[in-house]
Formats: C-alpha cells, structure tokens, sequence
C-alpha cells in the first residue's frame, strides 16, 4: 500500500522533473548550437572575404604609376597568382578602364598568353557595369559633386566581379575636376562556376564539415537580389527570415584588409618587399577609402557588410524545430522509461500479491488435506484397535468393521490419488494417454465406481445420454477422475435434495462440433461471489468454509486442467439455493488429432 502511494506521488513529480530539466537541456542545447554555428559563419566569411582582398590587393596599384607601368604590373599579378593562390582559378578575366580622349571610358582586356592588354566594347561579363562607368565618367566631366557619391562599389555583386580603382591623377592633372577621379579602374571578373563548384564548396567543407552534408541547408544569395542565388545545398532554403544564421560576406572587410597588410599583404606578393616596387601603397585602407569615396559612402554601400548574403538553415526547417523535435524525442523515450517503470513496478506488486495469495492458499490445502485425512485415519485406527483388542468377536460385527475400514482406506487412496494427480498437472510432469473413448462407456464407468458413495448418500443418480454421439480422444482415467470430482460436490453441497443428473449431448463448440457431459444438481448453489474463483487452485466457497464442509479446493481447478489438457474447457451454470449445472466440453475425436497429444 505504501508502495503504491510512494509510486503515486513519485511517477508525476518524476514526470514533472524530466519534462522541466529536458527543457533546460533544449534550451542550452539550441543556445550552443547557434553559437557554434554563428561562430563556423564568422569564420567562413572572414575566409571568404580574405580570399577576395587578396585578390583586391593584388591588382592594387601606386599613385606614380603610368598606365603601362599598371598593365605590367598586372600581368605580372595575374601570373602570381596562378602560380601560388590556392584558388588559382577565382578570376576569368582582368580589365582596365582608362579614358580617351574625349574622356570616355574605355575598357581593355588583358590576354594572358600575349601578356598584353587589348581595347575590348563593353561586352560579355562587364556589359553591365557599361552604364555605371558612363554616368560616373559623365558626372565627372560636368564637374558634378554626384562623382563624390556615386563612388563605384568595390564589389561588383551581380556579375560578380572586383572594381580596383587607379591612384587619383596628380592635382595638376585633375585641376579641371573638382572632385579628383581615378585616372583608371581595374576589373576582375570572378570565374562563378569555380566559385560554385571548388571555392565555395571548399570553404564549406571547411567551416561547416558536418553541416555541409547532413543537418543544415546552406545558401548564397544576392543581398540586394535575393532571387540571384549564387549557391545553394541540396535543400536551401533562401527565405532570409527563417534561416538560423543569416550573415553578409562578399564584403570590404577592413579588419580583414589591415590583417593581410600587416601579414606582408596578399600570397602573391609574399617575398615581395613592401618599399621596394613602385606599386606599393603605404595605407591600403585608406587608399580604399579614399578611391571609393569616403568611408561613410563605403559603409552605406555595403562595402563592410558584405554584397552577398550567406543564409543557413536546419533541415528540420529552423535549429529551434530541430532542438525541439529532439527535446519531443527525449520527452517519449524518458517518459516511456517511467512508463515502463510503473509499469514493472505494478507488476511486482500484482506478483507479489498473487505470491502472497497462493502461499496463503497453499496453507488452506495442507490444513484441508490433513483435515481431510483426519477422519478416515481416525476411523481405520479405532476400528483396528478395537479389532486387534478383541473388543469385537462377533464374525457379522467383525465383517461390518473390515467393510468400514476397506471404505475409509478406499477414500484416504482417491483423496491421495487426487493430490498426486494435481501435483502432477501443476508440475506439468502428468502424462495422458489419449485414446478413442465412447462416452457411454465413460459416463457409466463413472456412476460404478461413485455407486458406493452415491449409495451410501441415499442419492438417485439420473442418466441422459444422446443416442450416437461420436467418441472423443481422451486419457479415460483422467476424464473419470473429472466426472467423479463432479458427482463427490454435487453430494458434498446437496442440501436435501439427494438428486442428479448425468447427461450427454453433442453441441457445437468455438472450434467445432464437441460433446458436452454436464453434471447437474438441485443443491445448496454458489454464490455470485465465488463463481469467478471456483476453478482456481485452493479457492473454498464462503459459505462452504463457514459452514465447515471438508473440501481441500483442488477438485475444480484438477477438472479444469484435465478439460484443457483435451483441447477442452468447464463451465457453469449456477443459481444460489437452486443448484449447479457442472459442463465438460470435450471436442469430437476427429477435431483432436494431434492437439490432445500435445496438451498432454
Ligand atoms: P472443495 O470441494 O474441496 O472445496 P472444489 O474445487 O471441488 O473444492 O470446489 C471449489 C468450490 O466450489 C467449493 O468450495 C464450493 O464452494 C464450490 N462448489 C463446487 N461444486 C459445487 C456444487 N456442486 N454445488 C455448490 N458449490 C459447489
């Protein structure tokens, strides 16, 4: 009982327990992933931006530079860098813009294997930065402060491709202008397909090993193109606002810019002194800022966060659905644990009372088997005394005393034989011998071997047996015992009325035809509230114990296992004050086959 109100008040403060902590977990757990996650971001962008300074410093040039000094600078860098960069591939193309005379733009292309630059249209990749590079040109030459604003962005988005302003012209030269422009530009235009295929695939592989392939989505979008996907996983999810880390990269990061300055400036020019080639500026960031615009003009453009956006995703749709299809996950599981824990638990206690049950039951049984014997023992000893004392010398009265005695030892033997044979069941020790059976034969060995009790009881045994009934498969010996168990309780609970009856009939049983060998009589009954339990080991009616009828409860369950042991069952019928109505079923001979054997 107090185990019961222990697990009663325990289960649901466990339950209580496991839901709160497992929600602290989830909520630790979501916290440390997007931490991690945010981190392996910040570093792939900080890789990514690198990988594009780098290749922005590269193609940077000093203010004492003439045009030709540039080209050869260029084609010197472009060598360098497909010599040594890790991504030797990232560009498909540089160009210069310079003016002519008329102070146009005008663009040349650098062919690598002539080393040399030659007057290309704005055509292919740059035809979109045509418009751009005319209105700035244009506004310049109206001597307009728009020129100032409408700086052109380092990072050309779309296309993608890396706008290098010239140094400004000497103040002489740009004396016509107010606002001094570069005296040229160079382009290099990124080669996207690498990007997609090696590039960015490797710094994934990189900062997001696992991510890459298993839990997350990653894609690259353009920032202020969305619909411009640049790349994309296996299932990217490009909806900026519920993406679990959303990061700008493709940007003019100046942390980066002084970090690569102050390692010795960008792979290509390793080895290179900084004050010893002409084309070296002193401060690359203010060189940027100052050729862009201004450093306001930079931010507002974008140039530090970043053109490109970098959007990752869970594949369960955001970090917080996974954490929470998780925390779901382990709620189940630890909640099943308890289940199962009350479960055991209860079925501890359910065996533990059954336990108790039958070794209560099982004293009843010894008690009533010794009662039990008491009285024939009682008998059998003073009948012998008084034999043995010569108190009786008379033959007839000597006759008379042997038949007592010969009666009480033939009742000590079936109370003994109905023991070993329940123990033999209960042991599964018992062996039964199946055999074609005729059930006359059966119903009327029965009444020989009960005539002497019924007899003795004054009783008038009725028999009804149907005519033709098939034979059954059935241990004879066993099925008597059955039928004599029947016909001892219909004495033993008779009451007054000295009848019953032994019937026989075929009738159609859940697993076909069966013949049913009911024992009936006119008795005291059973109460409704022993008629559940009447067929269990040891079980005593209330009213038997009360009324102190000698029984050891094994009579009924010993008739059952036999009734089973033939592919069989036992039913009742019964009314209070009324009588009983005890019913083999026994299935016909030809439905038993093999099933009786193997009950057996
Ligand atoms: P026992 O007769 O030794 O008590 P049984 O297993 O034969 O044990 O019977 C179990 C109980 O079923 C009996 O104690 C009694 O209460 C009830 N019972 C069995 N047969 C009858 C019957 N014919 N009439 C009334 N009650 C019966």
């Amino acid at each position: 009982m107090i185990l019961i109100a222990a697990m009663a008040v325990l289960m649901p403060l466990l339950a209580a327990l496991q839901f709160y902590w497992l929600g602290q977990v989830s909520d630790g757990e979501r916290e440390r992933l997007q931490a991690n996650l945010s981190a392996d971001a910040i570093k792939f962008k900080r890789d990514f931006n690198r990988e594009l300074i780098r290749a922005y410093l590269s193609f940077h040039v000093d203010t004492s530079a003439t045009l030709g000094d540039i080209e050869r600078h260029h084609v010197e860098r472009l060598e360098q860098w497909q010599r040594t960069a890790p991504y030797a591939q990232l560009f498909s193309d540089v160009f210069i813009v310079s003016t002519d005379e008329q102070g146009r733009p005008r663009p040349s292309r650098l062919d690598a294997a002539a080393k040399q630059f030659n007057p290309t249209g704005w055509s292919g990749e740059i035809a979109n930065l045509r418009e751009r590079f005319e209105q700035r040109y244009e506004s310049a030459r109206l001597q307009t402060e728009i020129a100032s604003q409408s700086s052109l962005e380092s990072f050309a988005a779309d296309i993608p491709a890396l706008i290098i302003p010239f140094p400004p012209l000497p103040p002489d030269k740009a004396r016509s202008q107010r606002v001094p422009l570069p005296s040229g530009f160079t382009i290099i235009t990124l080669n996207l397909k690498y990007m997609q295929r090696e590039f960015i695939p490797s710094l994934i592989q990189r900062h997001f090993p696992a991510a890459s392939e298993t839990d997350y989505n990653l894609a690259i979008i353009n920032r202020d193109h969305p619909q411009q996907v640049i790349y994309s996983s296996r299932h990217p999810s490009e909806d900026v606002n519920s993406s679990d880390v959303s990061m700008q990269i493709f940007g003019m990061d100046s942390g980066e810019i002084r970090t690569l300055r102050r390692d010795g400036g960008a792979p290509v020019a390793a080895g290179e002194q900084s004050d010893n080639g002409p084309m070296r500026s002193r401060s690359i960031v203010r060189y940027i800022k100052r050729q862009t615009g201004n450093s306001i003009a930079a931010a507002s453009s974008g140039e530090e966060d970043g053109r490109w956006q970098l959007l990752i995703t869970h594949q369960a749709g955001s970090l917080q659905a996974a954490v929470s299809s998780t925390r779901r996950r382990n709620l189940a599981i630890s909640f099943g644990i308890l289940l199962l824990l009350a479960a055991s638990m209860s079925m501890t206690i359910v065996a533990t009372r059954r336990a108790e049950r039958l070794a209560r039951q099982q004293i009843n049984f010894v008690a009533g088997v010794s009662h039990e014997l008491r009285t024939p023992l009682a008998v059998i000893c003073s009948a012998g005394e008084n034999l043995a004392d010569r108190v009786v010398s008379d033959p007839r009265q000597v006759a008379r005393y042997g038949t007592v005695i010969y009666k009480e030892g033939r009742r000590l033997t079936e109370m003994v034989e109905q023991v070993l044979e329940f123990a033999g069941a209960q042991s599964g020790r018992r062996r039964y011998e199946f055999r074609s059976t005729q059930v006359a034969d059966l119903i009327n060995g029965t009444l020989t071997a009960c005539r002497a009790q019924t007899q003795e009881s004054g009783f008038h045994v009725e028999t009804e047996i149907e005519s033709n009934l098939p034979p059954v498969s059935g241990d004879e010996a066993a099925l008597k015992l059955a039928l004599q168990n029947l016909i001892s309780n219909t004495i033993k609970y008779d009451g007054e009325s000295r009848w019953a009856r032994l019937s026989a009939q075929m009738g159609a049983g859940e697993r076909g035809a069966e013949v049913r060998i009911t024992v009936e009589d006119r008795g005291s009954g059973i109460a409704t509230v022993d008629l559940p339990h009447i067929f269990e080991p040891f079980y005593r009616g209330r009213d038997v114990v009360a009324a102190q009828i000698q029984g050891s409860g094994i009579g009924l369950s010993l008739v059952k296992q036999i009734a089973e042991a033939h592919g069989g069952r036992i039913s009742v019928r019964s009314t209070p004050g009324a009588g009983s109505a005890f019913t083999l079923h026994l299935p016909v001979e030809t439905q038993v086959g093999d099933t009786g054997e193997a009950k057996s």
